[in-house]
């Protein structure tokens, strides 16, 4: 076992011989305890290096943000203006031009009109890396835009002598949603169906009400994209099957950027492709319903939280009370319309990451704020009252809008998520008298 023999004659000899294999066994442990001692050391070097190194590269990636969003954004004023000289001329505006300086014009329109897609991408993308880019949920019918969205790209498509096929369903389909998001996603997915589906090909468009979500589809009879490079499809900046400067011209932003708004809105999308029979891009989202089982979970986890960190907890509840009066008066799009007012000034006032809203019932909003007690809770009302004023609406489109405002602070006032619904409404409903 040792390696040596035992003479079994001699107890001394054995003896001295055991102490000397105990010597050398313990000599080899701590030879063996400091090569580990110094490789643990050279691995805490290593691992300090990389740290060092980690948080490098992460200053040099937020620089590098900042740069691309900063240039971005001054890039887009002096581009609008030449846009806009480049229309006037183009309208006849400035006199009578010819044919040849039309076509020189139209031209550097495109490429002003590029640019200012390649300009907006970069700045979405920097806003969506740097955790910025900000999201107005309210109450959007998505048939409804899919079905004018659709109407007017047949203009666009016509000049391929594409055919779209849209199916909706019946009925409206109302989300918690941003709309102005969710129409760049649609146009992005239409865009490409349009730019890698041959003359005369087909798209076809469908939307279907599911159990707790809504589907989007666009199928195209286009190109289509290798097994391979559908997994990087996400990516930033991936285009594929294409040699640099071809006709067809893209950022391979945009598809990164929707993965992200979408994600943002709690839905999901994919792709499944074969090449050179065509693409199909598919997403989800959170139906209204869903939307707000999503909104309790998270306000148990945020209760959770609060709880171990010792924090408190607004829980605050804004309802039009007028709502069904001003659908009587003056009609569906006005109520409807106040309500996205309030929600557009709740996004806009209510933006900590950690803090979020909801619109519950038609009429009514949730509102969760994290580490925020009751002064911070009522400060919050006063700055919402204001610039619900401010928006002017009220005075434009129908009269006073009848506003309550309920508010319960966790753990003080209530111990739980539904205790502290039901203690805001009533509060709510104190207000009324
Ligand atoms: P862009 O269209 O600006 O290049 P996207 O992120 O929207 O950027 O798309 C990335 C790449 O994915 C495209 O360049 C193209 O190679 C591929 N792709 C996207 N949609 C389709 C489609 N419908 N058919 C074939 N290829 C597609």
């Amino acid at each position: 076992m040792l390696g040596s023999v035992i003479d079994m004659e001699n107890p001394l000899s054995e003896n001295r011989i055991l102490k000397e294999q105990i010597q050398k066994l313990q000599k080899d442990i701590a030879d063996r305890d400091w090569g580990i001692k110094k490789t643990n050391e050279s691995i805490r070097i290593l691992y300090k290096d990389l740290e060092e190194k980690n948080a490098e590269l992460k200053k040099l990636d937020q620089l590098k943000s900042d740069f691309v969003s900063t240039v971005s954004h001054e890039l887009r004023t002096p581009l609008s203006i030449t846009t806009e000289g480049i229309n006037l001329i183009l309208d006849g505006l400035t006199g009578p031009i010819n044919d040849m300086q039309k076509d020189l014009l139209q031209t550097s329109r495109e490429s002003l009109d590029r640019l200012k897609t390649i300009i907006n991408d970069l700045l979405d993308i920097s806003k969506i890396e740097a955790g910025k880019i900000e999201i107005r949920k309210g109450f959007v019918d998505l048939k409804e835009i899919l079905q004018k969205l659709t109407d007017s790209y047949k203009r666009v498509l016509l000049t391929k002598r594409q055919e779209i096929k849209v199916t909706l369903p019946q009925g409206k389909v109302l989300l918690f949603i941003d709309g102005d998001k969710i129409i760049q996603v649609v146009t992005n997915l239409l865009n490409n169906a349009h730019k890698f589906t041959p003359e005369g090909g087909l798209i076809e468009v469908t939307l279907t009400v599911e159990p707790k979500q809504v589907r989007f589809k666009i199928r195209d009879s286009g190109v289509g994209i290798s097994q391979e490079d559908i997994p990087k499809l996400f990516g930033k900046f991936e285009q594929f099957g294409r040699t640099h400067g071809s006709g067809i011209k893209g950022t391979g932003l945009g598809l990164a950027i929707s993965k992200a708004l979408i994600g943002l809105h709690g839905g999901k999308i994919w792709a499944e492709s074969k090449i050179n029979e065509g693409t199909t891009f598919q997403f989800t989202l959170p139906d209204f319903e869903e939307a707000k089982v999503e909104f309790d979970k998270y306000v148990d986890v945020v209760l959770k939280d609060a709880l171990s960190k010792q924090q408190a907890v607004s829980f605050l509840v804004i309802h039009l009370a007028n709502f069904h009066s001003l659908q009587e008066k003056h009609g569906n799009k006005v109520a409807t319309g106040a309500m996205n007012v309030i929600c557009s000034v709740v996004g806009q006032t209510v933006t900590r990451p950690s803090d979020k809203f909801i619109v519950y019932q038609e009429n009514t909003i949730h509102i969760i704020l994290h580490g925020t007690g009751k002064e911070g809770g009522f400060s919050m009302i006063a700055r919402l009252k204001e610039a619900i004023r401010e928006s002017s609406f009220e005075t434009v489109n129908c009269g006073a809008l009848d506003l309550k405002f309920g508010i319960t602070v966790y753990p003080t006032e209530a111990a739980d998520r539904i205790s502290l619904e039901k203690a805001a409404y009533s509060l709510m409903t104190d207000h009324r008298h």
